[in-house]
This record gives C-alpha cells, sequence and structure tokens, in this order.
C-alpha cells in the first residue's frame, strides 16, 4: 500500500523543528526512525501532510551521564542500547535485544517509540520500572513529564502537537547499592511484539536488603504499566523466596490485559507471575554471588 500524499522537511536545528511543529500543528508528524509512522501511513491509519525529519537536529542522538541522572537522547537507536552498556543501568542493555529485529533496531529509536505508545512496546514498561521520564520541548515551553503520566491511552500521549519529546531521564539507582534487572518477553515468534513483557530492577544493599525497585509490564493493558503496588512490597525486605513468591502474585493482579489471539487473560497473568518470579530469584542469586565475590 502507498501512503498518501505528503510533504517532508528536515531541519537541522531545534529551534526550526519546534517552528515547523507550531505552524504544521495536527497536520505535522515527526519522522525518527520511521518503524512505526511509516507503516502506520502505509495502512492508511495514519495521513500527515508534513513530515518533519529530526534526523538532522544535532544532540539528539547523545547519552550522558552524570551522578544523578542517565540523559539518553530521543534519537537514540534501539540498536546503540543493545551495544552500548550503562553499568548502572543493566536494565537497558536487557531490554535493546528483544525488541523486533536488527532492521528495525538500527533505525528504530527509544523516543520514537515512547511517543508511538504502543501497549505492547517494551521500552515502555523498562523504563517504567526505572522510574524515567520525558522532556518535552516547544517553542513556548520545556516541561519534564514522569513517564506514568506521558502514557495516556492506546497510542496516546501527554504530548501535545508542537511539542518534541527531546530526552529520557532515568534517575540514577542509590550509591550504596547493587543493582540489579533483568527483562522477560513472551513472543509467538522472534521480533514479534510481546505477548507479555516484564521489566524487572532491584537495588540491594550489603545485607541483601532491597533499596529500590521497580516493575514494569508490557501488553498488560491499554498503556504500558508500572506494578507500583508489588515493588512497594520489596522495599525494606530481603528476597525471600516467600516474598517473592507474593511479590509475583501481586504483580499479576495488576493491569488490566484482554483476551485475544495471543493469549488469555489467565495466560497473560499466568506469565506476569512466572516472570517476575524469575526475575526476582535471579537477581537474588546474581547479588549473592557478587557478595561473595566482594568478601
Ligand atoms: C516489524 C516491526 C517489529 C517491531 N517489533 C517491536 C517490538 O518487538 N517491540 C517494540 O517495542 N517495538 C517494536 N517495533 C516498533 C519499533 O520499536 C519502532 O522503532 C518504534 O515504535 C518507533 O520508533 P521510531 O523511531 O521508528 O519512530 P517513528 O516511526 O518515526 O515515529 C513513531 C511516532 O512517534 C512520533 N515521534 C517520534 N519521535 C518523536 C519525538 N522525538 N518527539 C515527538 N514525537 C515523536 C512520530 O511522529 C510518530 O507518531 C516494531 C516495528 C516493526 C516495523
Amino acid at each position: 500500500m502507498f501512503p498518501s500524499a505528503f510533504s517532508y522537511v528536515a531541519p537541522n536545528t531545534l529551534d526550526e523543528t519546534y517552528e515547523l511543529l507550531e505552524q504544521y500543528g495536527d497536520d505535522a508528524k515527526v519522522l525518527a526512525g520511521g518503524q512505526s509512522l511509516l507503516p502506520m501511513m502505509k495502512l492508511r491509519l495514519a495521513a500527515p501532510g508534513m513530515l518533519v525529519d529530526i534526523g538532522q537536529v544535532p544532540h539528539l542522538a547523545t547519552q550522558h551521564e552524570s551522578p544523578d541522572a542517565l540523559r539518553i537522547g530521543a534519537l537514540t537507536r534501539h540498536a546503540i542500547l543493545d551495544s552500548k552498556q550503562f553499568d548502572r543501568y543493566p536494565l537497558l542493555s536487557q531490554t535493546a535485544p528483544w525488541i523486533a529485529d536488527p532492521l528495525v533496531r538500527n533505525r528504530g529509536t527509544m523516543g520514537g517509540s515512547l511517543a508511538h505508545a504502543d501497549p505492547a512496546a517494551d521500552w515502555g514498561a523498562t523504563l517504567l520500572a526505572l522510574k524515567a521520564s520525558v522532556q518535552l520541548a516547544s517553542h513556548e515551553r520545556q516541561r519534564l513529564v514522569a513517564l506514568h503520566d506521558f502514557f495516556v491511552d492506546v497510542y496516546t500521549t501527554a504530548l501535545e502537537p508542537q511539542e518534541l519529546l527531546t530526552e529520557i531521564i532515568v534517575p540514577a539507582p542509590l550509591a550504596d547499592s547493587l543493582v540489579f534487572g533483568h527483562y522477560f518477553k513472551l513472543e509467538r515468534k522472534v521480533g514479534d511484539f510481546a505477548v507479555v513483557g516484564v521489566a524487572v530492577t532491584a537495588s540491594l544493599t550489603d545485607d541483601g536488603t532491597v533499596s529500590e525497585a521497580g516493575i514494569g509490564l508490557a501488553a498488560m493493558g491499554s498503556i504500558p504499566l508500572a506494578a507500583k503496588k508489588a515493588a512497594a512490597l520489596l522495599i525494606g525486605h530481603r528476597l525471600t523466596p516467600e516474598l517473592i513468591k507474593e511479590v509475583a502474585q501481586v504483580a499479576a493482579q495488576e493491569g488490566d490485559p484482554q483476551s485475544d489471539r495471543r493469549g488469555s487473560e489467565e495466560y497473560k497473568r499466568s506469565m506476569v507471575r512466572v516472570y517476575v518470579q524469575r526475575g526476582l530469584a535471579q537477581i537474588h542469586q546474581e547479588w549473592q554471588v557478587a557478595n561473595q565475590s566482594i568478601a
């Protein structure tokens, strides 16, 4: 299928980008990696009159790590996060290889994935587990929005038509803890979107107490979700088999999955339980190994 007619412009600066988005308003769409927008246009599910290609805009594809946070430029490709290790953010490089296939990963961007807001997308779950925020910018204003307020509904976010998502900000884990993270994805075939996706991260102190934790869920509702009740149960406790089991059961009850051709609601909840349990057990094991090598 062919898309309907559109114009194309590739600004060289952020200011130019903001001007174009303001000028064309609802008729404009930002083009990042094109891995979701172009298929939508070909299927005539989107018909923007103007494509604003941000590929030439400088500084949008950078990653900057400071003591407080990791700032990821919106145009950072999935493949970069697959190949680059950020030691304090192991969940990122655990998630990236699960996204689609190498072709999509080489073009698709983190900002594009979040702005597209597919409830089954992988970055949403992971970045919610990491309590990330997004920087939204226009000529008028800059605003920092917590990711859990950014996702509004299926394919719908808090972005205004004249706004650009410029950065994803992931807060640093606590300095006195070891941080662990795992991403699990059930897919019908390699490269497919998730039947369910589960991101689990936890920071553990010297004596094994959980100081921070996050659990993110993909394809468990109309938006990517944080299993907040389950994660809260972990704080201040050691990872015993009983606690892990309880947390996994609570996580499986969060979200509102629909039965569809990928699986029934019960099956999806059950897989969340299995993955949370597996993730936390793995984290406990890794902490034991790390602690032995320190001692
Ligand atoms: C075959 C295939 C398989 C896939 N499998 C998976 C998968 O398993 N898991 C997964 O998570 N994803 C998957 N995807 C989606 C892929 O990750 C896309 O890269 C991603 O959803 C969109 O990123 P993009 O950079 O390509 O954005 P684009 O397609 O360029 O844009 C997507 C939307 O976001 C808007 N947008 C983009 N960037 C910005 C910005 N900086 N500010 C404001 N708005 C912006 C665009 O206007 C558009 O509405 C798959 C895609 C394909 C084609």
